[in-house]
C-alpha cells in the first residue's frame, strides 16, 4: 500500500472516514501556508498528494497523471471530465487502494459544474466519494 494513501477508518456500524496519511496531512499544512500566502500550486503539482512536477496526461494536454498518488488533475472540457471520471456512483465495494482522487477545473462559459474533484475507480470511471 503507498505511504501517502488515505487510511480508511471505520467509526461505527458501516460509516467509514478518510483519514490523511500524515505524509499527505504535512503536505495539506504545507499547501494551506503557501495558500495563506497567496501562492497558489502550480498547475502540475497534485492536489491531492502535492507531488510536484506531474507530467502531461495521456487523457488531454491540460491534465496531469500523480506519479506518486494516481491522481488525475487539472483543466478540461466538462464533457471530457465525464469521459474519465463517469457522472454516476460506483455500486461496488472498491478497495481504498484501487480508488485515485481527480480534481478537474472544467472549462466552457455555459455550464453550471466548473470543479469536480473526488475519489474514483480508475477500472470503471465511476465516482466513489464526492468531494
Ligand atoms: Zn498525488
Amino acid at each position: 500500500m503507498n505511504a501517502m494513501r488515505d487510511h480508511i477508518v471505520e467509526i461505527a456500524d458501516g460509516i467509514h472516514v478518510r483519514v490523511p496519511s500524515q505524509e499527505r496531512l504535512h503536505r495539506i499544512l504545507e499547501r494551506a501556508a503557501a495558500e495563506a500566502e497567496d501562492k497558489p500550486l502550480p498547475p502540475n503539482q497534485c492536489p491531492a498528494c502535492l507531488a510536484k512536477k506531474c507530467p502531461v496526461s495521456a487523457e488531454g494536454s491540460g491534465l496531469y497523471d500523480c506519479v506518486e498518488c494516481g491522481a488525475i488533475f487539472g483543466e478540461c472540457y466538462l464533457a471530457r471530465s465525464y469521459e474519465i471520471v463517469k457522472p454516476r456512483m460506483t455500486t461496488d465495494a472498491v478497495p481504498p487502494d484501487r480508488e485515485c482522487y481527480f480534481d478537474f477545473t472544467c472549462l466552457g462559459s455555459d455550464q453550471k459544474i466548473t470543479h469536480r474533484h473526488g475519489w474514483y475507480d480508475p477500472r470503471t470511471g465511476l465516482i466513489t466519494q464526492i468531494g
